[in-house]
């Protein structure tokens, strides 16, 4: 087709629909193209998918979206990292900052430099060098400045946010901007039977949309991708085993945390997402090792106040789609595949998507060869992310159920051993590319699992212990201190975000 886009047609109105909604109108200056957006009238939204991860406060920057109105309206808190309780053992719990740990000394990563002073047998815990390990253990939150006065001060933050009121706000915004809403459901996808792309969609009503490109944001069905498509899908549920999660939300009880808390369960794993006016719950498990019934009672056992909605059961086949990008047809969202929520990184795989089909927009007609290479990078930072969620799985040491048992003796991709054998070995990380985490949050993992390198990094033993040791003290007292005088999660949204 070497026609240019004029019209580009959304069809579903979830956190996808609106988030490409809104970045698409803002490009269409560039394009001079129209958007339309259909969503259906009485197809309900997943209504999960509240927690974050720190690109999204740049996507809500480059949208020119005002970041107290934005907390306000979408009763967002601070999220500065996840905290995973039971998953190393039962008892055992550690912290995945969004920030690095300590400064590199002479360009060798911190890290060495606590494995040699802990082999000679001190105690350092990595996260005593992380302000923002500092600020979560005490319920606090200060916003990172910019630039940061020092390295250690250098730290990002997401946001735990209620996706209906985020999509809310992104129609409103959108629509103002001129983004054309449509409320009805799809009924059929025209497909042009001479080159496969699709022509029109058809509404129930009756109305007939043509355009020129469509953006499947429908949710697991993928209605245009997969059922008109056939684009097909590849399955990863070989190496992530839950396929299932039950979701309530429950009134709020006490100050909201300024993390996501993850609970290692008997077969998955358990979420706390503290808003403004909520919290959000859900328990994500592998069926083929507990029953639903089960499942609900660990729930409904293990949350902190009375529920405010009926429990939700949502079932999911881990993996991706095979393609993004088909012909004139783009998935986003859960149209596009499901990696779970561990580490809240579908939001964020919206944003990035939507970036590479900017870049690669077919503004001046379609090629072959930007299809081929938006989904060849799609598809290599999946498998990054699968990678660095099953690690969640791999190293577990639980011996209580089959489900961890069967994660610790499953096979792993090539790419994720590797990368655990070096860490053993030596203390480095592998850094492919087109990595959604940093080293610093691979480290976290390593270390929070218990895994010490076999051999030290030869260079961090340059500097005299006797010389090391205060350093370090000195950086621990500095960031206390920091944490100490910074306000609380709550005082902090009082005082900057208040109604
Ligand atoms: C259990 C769980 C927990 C999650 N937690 C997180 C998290 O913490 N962080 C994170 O980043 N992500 C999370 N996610 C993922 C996140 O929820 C989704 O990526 C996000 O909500 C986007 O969903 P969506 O817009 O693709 O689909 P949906 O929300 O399902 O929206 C689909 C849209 O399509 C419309 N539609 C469907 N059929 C039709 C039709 N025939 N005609 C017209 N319109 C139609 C619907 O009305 C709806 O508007 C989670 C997902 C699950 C399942």
């Amino acid at each position: 087709m070497s026609k240019a886009v004029k019209h580009l047609v959304i069809v579903g109105g979830g956190t996808a629909g609106w988030m490409a909604a809104a970045s698409m109108q803002r490009f269409t200056s560039l394009g001079a193209f129209e958007i339309t957006l259909i969503e259906s009238p009485d197809i309900p939204t997943v209504g999960v998918g509240e927690a974050t991860i720190p690109n999204i406060v740049n996507f809500n920057r480059n949208l020119g979206i005002d970041e107290i109105d934005f907390i306000r309206q979408t009763q967002a808190t601070f999220k500065l990292g996840i905290q995973f309780e039971d998953w190393a053992n039962q008892g055992s719990h550690f912290f995945h900052p969004f920030s690095d740990y300590g400064i590199a000394i002479d360009g060798i990563g911190f890290h060495h430099y606590v494995n040699r002073l802990n082999h000679a047998g001190h105690k350092l815990r990595l996260a005593d060098y992380s302000v923002v390990c500092a600020l979560a253990e005490r319920n606090k939150f200060a916003q990172p400045l910019n630039p940061p006065p020092n390295p250690l001060a250098d730290y990002a933050y997401a946001y735990h946010l209620d996706a209906g009121l985020y999509a809310e706000y992104l129609k409103k915004l959108s629509v103002s901007r001129g983004v054309n809403h449509i409320s009805d459901n799809l009924a059929h996808v025209d497909i042009d039977e001479n080159n496969g792309y699709i022509k029109a969609i058809q509404l129930a009503s009756g109305q007939q949309i043509q355009g020129d490109f469509f953006i499947d944001c429908t949710g697991f069905k993928g209605l245009l991708i997969e059922q008109a498509m056939h684009t097909g899908y590849e399955d990863w549920s070989q190496h992530l085993l839950t396929d299932t999660a039950l979701a309530v939300q429950t009134k709020s009880s006490g100050e909201p945390l300024p993390y996501t808390r993850c609970m290692a369960k008997k077969a998955g794993w358990q979420w706390r997402i503290p808003l403004q006016h909520r919290t959000g719950n859900g328990y994500v498990f592998a069926s083929d090792f507990e029953s639903h019934a089960d499942a609900e009672t660990s729930l409904l056992s293990n949350i902190d106040n009375t529920t405010i909605t009926d429990l939700k059961t949502i079932h999911f086949t881990p993996g991706r789609r095979k393609k993004i990008w088909n012909k004139n047809c783009f998935a986003l969202g859960l149209a596009s595949g499901f990696l779970e929520p561990l580490e809240s990184t579908s939001i964020s795989l919206i944003q990035t998507a939507i970036a590479k089909l900017q870049t690669f927009f077919p503004h001046a007609g379609f090629s072959q060869a930007s299809e081929d290479e938006v989904n060849r990078l799609h598809n290599q930072e999946l498998e990054r992310i699968r990678d660095f969620l099953i690690l969640h799985y791999k190293l577990n040491n639980r011996d209580d159920s089959e489900f961890w048992k069967t994660c610790r003796d499953m096979t792993i991709p090539d790419s994720l051993a590797h990368k655990i054998a070096m860490f053993q070995d030596t203390g480095h990380i592998v850094e492919y590319d087109h990595e959604s985490f940093e080293p610093a949050s691979w480290l976290t993992m390593f270390n929070g699992f218990g895994i010490q390198p076999k051999q030290l990094d030869i260079r961090a033993e340059q500097i005299k212990e006797e010389k090391l040791v205060p350093y370090l003290a000195q950086m621990r007292e500095a960031i206390r201190q920091a944490a100490d005088n910074a306000d609380t999660h709550q005082g902090f949204i009082n005082k900057h975000c208040g109604v």
